[in-house]
């Protein structure tokens, strides 16, 4: 499978100014701060972390919806990293988001028949393929024409969600980034969100990046998942691979608070110390650190390199004291 997207040593630090009448930079915050990984043609990368690691800027840095602070973004090979104006927005004919609460992100004022094909209008595409675009998009998101002529509130959570999918796929993308889609959705609807999604991929051959803080939901979608934390991926792997066979202190971490299906098979529950340190002061050495059980002098010194593991191909960590690693000596 070939690459559609490629992001490599990708920053995004928003600077912290002081004084009112000449302000003058005086920190940053890292949001993002070094991330490189690619996503292959078609496949589904969950994204995973705690809230503030940087998971939802990393996706709009990737849409170019916020200006990427350093580093390189290619898309279907093409370095987009740069891109303004006229090529700018044809990109975004070919990369969408869905957003995490459908209700804020569809204007109010507007009938879903205008919301879905707002899209279509700023590309110019005449008013009736525009409703006939429409008409199809509804159905395939499991709702009908009928309801073209209604407003937002009148939806539920779940039918506002399959509205902005809708949307998202109006000008038939390639890439859909969905930060957090299900996470605003009751229990029993989520799965039927991630269903759709699940056919749609299919479908259209869309590829997924795919935003989440539930970590079963991003087991259940994803072919790969990356882990971040602070603004970095901290481990990258095959889905399945990952979850079972977790290398990273925080990926262990995280998957010992997921709930086993199997009541049977008890499992420790890892409890991280302390707080989410501050992105504008990250830790030195491994951002870890500060709340890893495991840490030594090393991981206080020592920015741990992004390695990959012995036995996998795609299976990558990065923490000093994981000895079954191929070292590249890239820093
Ligand atoms: Fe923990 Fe050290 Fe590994 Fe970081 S490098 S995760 S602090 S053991
Ligand atoms: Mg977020």
């Amino acid at each position: 499978m070939t690459n559609l997207l490629e992001v490599k040593d990708l920053k995004k630090h928003f600077p912290i100014k002081k004084g009112a009448i000449i302000p003058k930079q005086v920190g940053a915050v890292k949001a993002v701060d070094g991330v490189s990984f690619a996503v292959k043609k078609g496949e589904t990368l969950g994204l995973v972390g705690e809230s503030g690691c940087g998971k939802s800027t990393t996706g709009r840095t990737i849409l170019r919806l916020l200006e990427p602070t350093e580093g390189n973004i290619f898309f279907n090979g093409e370095e987009i990293t740069r891109y303004k104006g006229e090529k700018l927005r044809k990109l975004r004919k070919q990369m969408q988001m869905i957003f995490q609460d459908p209700y804020a992100s569809l204007n109010p004022r507007m009938t879903v028949e205008q919301i879905i094909s707002e899209p279509l209008r700023s590309f110019n595409v005449p008013s009736k393929q525009r409703r006939q675009k429409v008409d199809e998009l509804l159905e395939v998101v499991g709702l009908s024409s009928y309801h073209k002529r209604r407003y937002p509130h009148e939806f539920s959570g779940g039918q506002r969600q399959r509205i902005g999918i809708a949307r998202a796929l109006a000008l038939e993308p390639e890439l859909v980034i969905c930060d957090e889609p299900v996470s605003a959705l009751d229990v029993s609807i989520q799965a039927q969100v991630v269903n759709l999604m699940e056919d749609l991929q299919k479908e259209y051959n869309l590829t997924y990046i795919f935003i989440a803080h539930d970590l079963s939901v991003v087991h259940h979608i994803s072919d790969r998942v990356a882990v971040m934390y602070l603004g970095e991926i901290v481990e990258i792997g095959e889905a399945d691979e990952l979850y079972h066979n977790p290398k990273h202190p925080y990926t262990q971490a995280l998957l010992s608070a997921v709930p086993e299906a199997d009541p049977h098979l008890e499992k420790e529950r890892i409890i991280l110390e302390g707080d989410l340190p501050s992105p504008s002061s990250p830790p030195s050495g491994c951002k870890f650190h500060t709340r890893c059980p495991l840490a030594e002098d090393i991981c206080r010194e020592k920015r741990p390199q992004l390695n990959q593991l012995t036995n996998s191909d795609e299976h990558q960590v990065a923490c000093h004291l994981v000895k079954e690693v191929v070292e590249t000596g890239v820093n």
